[in-house]
């Protein structure tokens, strides 16, 4: 959804109000650099005064490039399809050798020192703007051409396309259609200040991973890449999931202002960290840390975690080409055991598939991918793959408090086949006499709704829980967790996604069996109250969210949030259950806007 000024034209300098999905809260305003459908990066660079000859010929090489080849697209397509179709690559030839567009290329490069990836980027984008205000098909038409040649200048100037988002080396606001997992995993969080995506959901594993780095982060918004170039100012409201192109200055004091406040917030929840998450009626809140890789663990350590609840390990195999050897999983996960000196670790297996896949989707993959094979049931396909990772994670219990988690499980023969390819696993490594700790207790995630329906059951064959509400929502709610047109379905305060939980806890207690959470909901302080009033006393969340709902645990007792879950078991909507929670958050803490 998107609002212009009032009466402004859509051209640069009007501010443009996008709304999309709030994923990861904060505040950020600063450059945008761009990754458009082909991932092309374009922040704003200068040229050397001595390199500017040097760029220039480097532009016009790319411009020649470029014309030889659609020069050869209209010789082939003309003998194929006749001159008529092939006349629109003479017009992308005119274009291409169009004498004013190269003097304002060569201009930008010599007068105002940018590079010619910018100045392509910056000058094709205005003419493709101008043509887009403009009404009619034909007009959209010419501006498709000129993206068309845009892109194709670009990928002769930077030789290849998605470059390493890993590389950037100056603050920036990424604006991207789309980025895998991994490639938002391996954003720089020192540089890359804040991310916005056209497309995903509010559960995607991009959100989640945008969260774990602590930056602001909106999603779906829709297309609006080509309203916005490399280099410009944006603002990205995290908390109201907005976004604000060519901000104007009111709108720009504003939000640096927020940006102030957030500032001194965090500098108060700071002080928390060594303080228990303890109610005022003296019950004590085990809080745990999700991870990805094993360099989290120190912000799990600076926020004060008193162990880790889930290790996403997937993330090895997701940031490389191959599948990490059984030394790699080894070095990763006796890390991440050493390094939290004895404090617990939920060691997570494999959890690929569906939005966890090392390349964006295509088209002719699975149909229902989130249904498919995706997670233990891809490993119990790809045994040999399974077993190494199995035995990496026996071998590194030897050094540390290791508890093994699997995920997804939906049926009790899924958890015996998983327990048995472990206890293959565990018997090699004794024949070979290599230590790992025998006792390992032995988890299952409870995300699928079948697994709490099923619960007394397998209570008798695992040994803990931990609630994953962001697949438990979408199974329970049949929505797709990733998808942004029916993101306002998936929401945590459904009460049939609630009466879920609540039988799981108390399913989880009747069978004496630990039983915690670690989806995104129990990391939104919205939900605290209701979570520990069901009767949860571990909550495992995002290492940025610790302090926030450590904060609320220590603000309120047992016996209020009994209340306040009683009460949310009388609800029929969650929009009544947001309101209410809304309204007893902001009875503790005045200051949070209802
Ligand atoms: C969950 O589903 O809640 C969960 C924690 O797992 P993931 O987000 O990795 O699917
Ligand atoms: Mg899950």
């Amino acid at each position: 959804m998107r609002q212009r000024t009032a009466g402004a034209p859509s051209n640069e300098g009007a501010m443009e109000r996008l709304q999309g999905i709030a994923v990861s809260p904060g505040v950020a305003i600063g450059e945008a650099l761009i990754l458009d459908n082909e991932g092309f990066r374009i922040p704003r660079r200068f040229v050397g005064r001595d390199a500017v000859g040097e760029e220039l010929a480097r532009l016009n090489r790319a411009i020649e490039a470029a014309t030889a080849e659609v020069d050869r697209n209209r010789g082939r397509v003309a003998k194929e399809l006749g001159d008529e179709v092939a006349a629109i690559f003479s017009a992308h030839l005119q274009m291409l050798n169009d004498r004013r567009l190269r003097q304002e290329l060569e201009e930008m490069i010599r007068t105002r020192h940018y590079s010619p990836e910018y100045s392509v980027s910056r000058a094709l984008g205005k003419y493709a703007k101008v043509f887009q205000s403009l009404d009619g098909e034909y007009m959209a038409e010419r501006a498709n051409d000129i993206f068309d040649i845009q892109k194709r200048l670009l990928r002769h100037l930077l030789g290849t396309a998605r470059q390493e988002l890993a590389h950037v080396t100056s603050p920036v606001l990424v604006l991207a259609h789309n980025l895998t997992p991994s490639e938002t995993a391996n954003l720089n969080p020192q540089f890359v200040m804040g991310l916005v995506t056209e497309v995903g959901g509010p559960g995607s594993h991009t959100a989640i991973v945008a969260e774990g780095l602590g930056i602001p982060a909106v999603v779906g918004v829709g297309n609006f890449l080509t309203d916005v170039s490399g280099g410009e100012t944006v603002i990205i409201d995290g908390d109201q999931g907005l976004i604000f192109l060519h901000p104007d200055e009111e709108t720009l004091a504003r939000y640096r202002h927020e940006v102030e406040e957030q500032r001194s917030l965090a500098v108060k929840l700071e002080t928390l960290r060594d303080l228990p998450a303890e109610t005022t009626d003296g019950v004590r809140i085990t809080m745990l840390g999700n991870i990805e890789f094993p360099a989290e663990v120190q912000q799990c350590d600076e926020r004060g975690a008193d162990g880790i609840g889930l290790y996403r390990t997937e993330f090895l195999y997701l940031g490389r080409d191959d599948d990490p050897p059984e030394e790699a999983h080894f070095a990763a996960y006796s890390e991440v055991a050493r390094e939290m000196h004895g404090k617990p670790v939920v060691m997570r297996t494999l959890d690929l598939g569906a939005d966890k896949m090392r390349t964006l989707p295509d088209p002719e993959d699975e149909r229902n991918p989130f249904l498919g094979l995706r997670s233990i049931r891809l490993a119990l396909k790809n045994r040999d793959m399974f077993r190494v990772q199995l035995r990496a994670i026996l071998r590194a219990s030897a050094h540390g408090q290791i508890k093994l988690m699997f995920p997804l499980i939906s049926t009790m023969l899924e958890l015996r086949q998983a327990k048995m390819v472990l206890a293959d696993a565990m018997e090699d490594l004794e024949e070979a006499g290599i230590p790992f700790d025998r006792n390992m207790p032995v988890g299952m995630m409870v995300e699928v709704p079948s697994a709490v329906i099923m619960m007394d059951r397998f209570a008798e064959e695992a040994d803990f829980f931990s609630i994953g509400t962001n697949d438990l929502i979408q199974y329970c709610l049949a929505v797709d967790r990733s998808n942004k047109d029916v993101a306002s379905l998936y929401t945590a305060a459904d009460p049939a996604v609630i009466r879920l939980i609540d039988m799981a806890v108390q399913t989880a207690k009747r069978f004496d069996r630990p039983i915690s959470m670690c989806g995104q909901m129990c990391g939104n302080p919205l939900y605290t109250m209701l979570l520990l009033g069901i009767g949860l006393r571990t909550l495992s969340v995002t290492p940025s969210a610790i302090p926030e709902v450590k904060r609320v645990c220590r603000s309120v007792s047992i016996e209020q949030c009994e209340r306040v879950a009683d009460q949310v078991r009388g609800l029929e909507t969650a929009r009544d259950v947001k309101t209410f929670l809304k309204e007893e958050l902001s009875k503790v803490f005045p200051e949070f806007p209802v």
